[in-house]
């Protein structure tokens, strides 16, 4: 680190973290106005909203995933790994997790890293509600891992049911995904996808329409409920016409090995189990070192970004809980949230080291899209010219498509962008359509 530059340090490097990261290396880093450093608990990046792709097997999440260490020399910032797990203000100081190796060995002991402005971005984890046997039953999609433990797991139960030659009403391949928010609906529509495909690549013994239950259970009384009302209605018939069961309504009260029990003592049979029904930021950041904090753990932020006990501490994404003037809740947790306000902060932190005044960050709501796997997308758009317009189908699936191009554009450049598109495109012949290993 050079001695005389501010140091900018961002903690999480996510769809805004890394996005903040690689525009400001290039600006404040390349220009040596300041050093800028990224720190993540993980060597490598991938989007989260394509983690349940990944589950489902989909998306081969070593295909897509960035290593933070050349992201980090191609883009001018220095990349740390470690757990970030305390906050020091008065002498503004994080604290970061002794690192273990493979076998559980210390490799990087606990340690400090100084900063001048501090840019909190660890994102969220899943939200249980203290609800008795999900933590210890059920998947959560945090992180890579997590999917890829997921669709290990699949696999595994598809290769033993075909095995076992007698899949008709065994119960094994059925699945229950609990929050039927974009995340539910999407994962429920994939799996559907998945069990054809594996039955394309020889799982012969396996008839989806008998031997595969899906199941999506929803405590608001429509499936995406935080998306408008349209956007239900034609989501939810095409998850029936797959053969997804629906329940909207219901509220699970515990978890057992074998499945879920809902709030009207109904039990849903399920022998895998996902939960995707909330968020929060990780108990850790609860009222850290005296910065305000909500009840999901978030930290409460100004319009500026900055927490709102310590100027020289912004937070974005998931793990920040930002005003949106005219609005009763906050801006909402989600991947376009996180990049716009990336984009905020690139110029916000600038003008901070200059002792400029900061703009206010103001959510734009571009629309939601909520892709149903290869069988439709449907979402709404907005904008200032065309208002509100609905979208289904083929145009909505390639919009759908672009959301991820758009986050690798930030991070690489439009030229790279278009590289890696097109060789997507020639290479996706020569793979399987469903992870196989
Ligand atoms: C399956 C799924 C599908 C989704 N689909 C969509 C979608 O279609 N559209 C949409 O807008 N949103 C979607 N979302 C939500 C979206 O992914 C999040 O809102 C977005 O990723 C938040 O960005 P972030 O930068 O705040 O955090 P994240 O992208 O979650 O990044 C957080 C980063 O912090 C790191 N980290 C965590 N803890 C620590 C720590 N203690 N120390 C150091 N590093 C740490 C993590 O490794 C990670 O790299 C989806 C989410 C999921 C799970």
């Amino acid at each position: 680190m050079t001695a005389t530059l501010p140091h900018v340090v961002i903690v999480g490097g996510g769809a805004g973290g890394l996005e903040l990261a690689s525009r400001l290396g290039r600006t404040l880093g390349r220009r040596r106005r300041a050093h800028v450093s990224l720190v993540d608990s993980s060597l490598t990046h991938l989007w989260k909203p394509l983690l349940h792709e990944v589950a489902a097997g989909t998306l081969n999440s070593y295909e897509d995933a960035l290593e933070y260490l050349a992201q980090a020399r191609w883009r001018g910032f220095e990349f740390r790994l470690g757990r970030f797990q305390g906050l020091d203000r008065k002498n503004k100081l994080i604290h970061l997790a002794s690192t273990l190796g493979t076998d559980d060995e210390v490799i990087i002991p606990e340690r400090t890293l100084p900063y001048d402005l501090l840019v909190i971005a660890i994102g969220s984890v899943t939200n249980d509600f203290g609800i008795p046997g999900v933590r210890e039953h059920c998947t959560f999609l945090d992180s890579r891992e997590q999917a890829d433990r997921f669709q290990q797991r699949l696999l595994e139960t598809f290769m033993q049911v075909q095995s076992q030659g007698i899949a008709a009403g065994s119960g094994q391949l059925n699945v229950a995904i609990v929050g039927a928010g974009a995340t539910g609906v999407e994962l429920a529509a994939e799996l559907h996808h998945t069990a054809h495909q594996f039955v394309a690549y020889g799982f012969d013994q396996i008839v989806p329409e008998k031997d595969v239950r899906l199941t999506l259970i929803e405590a608001a009384d429509r499936i995406l409920p935080s998306l408008p009302p349209r956007l239900s209605d034609p989501a939810e018939r095409e998850l029936k016409r797959l053969g997804v069961t629906v329940h909207t309504g219901k509220r699970v009260t515990r978890v057992t090995p074998h499945g879920l029990y809902l709030h009207d003592g109904v039990f849903v049979h399920a022998a895998l189990k996902v939960w995707a029904a909330g968020i929060k930021a990780p108990d850790f950041l609860k009222d850290i070192d005296g910065l305000e904090t909500n009840r999901q753990n978030q930290l409460v932020v100004q319009q500026t970004l900055q927490t709102t006990r310590d100027d020289s501490i912004f937070a974005l994404g998931d793990c920040a809980s930002c005003p949106r003037p005219g609005y009763e809740r906050p801006v909402p947790p989600t991947a376009q949230a996180a990049h716009q306000q990336a984009s905020l902060l690139v110029r916000a932190l600038a003008r901070q080291l200059q002792g400029k005044p900061l703009r206010k960050y103001v959510y734009r709501d571009y629309g939601s899209l909520v892709s149903l796997s290869e069988y439709t997308t449907v979402g709404n758009l907005m904008g200032k010219l065309m208002g509100e317009i609905w979208i289904e189908g083929l145009v909505a699936r390639i919009l759908y498509r672009s959301l991820y191009r758009l986050h690798q554009r930030a991070l690489f450049g439009g030229v790279r962008t278009l590289l890696l598109a097109i060789a997507d495109f020639l290479t996706r012949p020569t793979r399987a359509r469903t992870k196989l290993h």
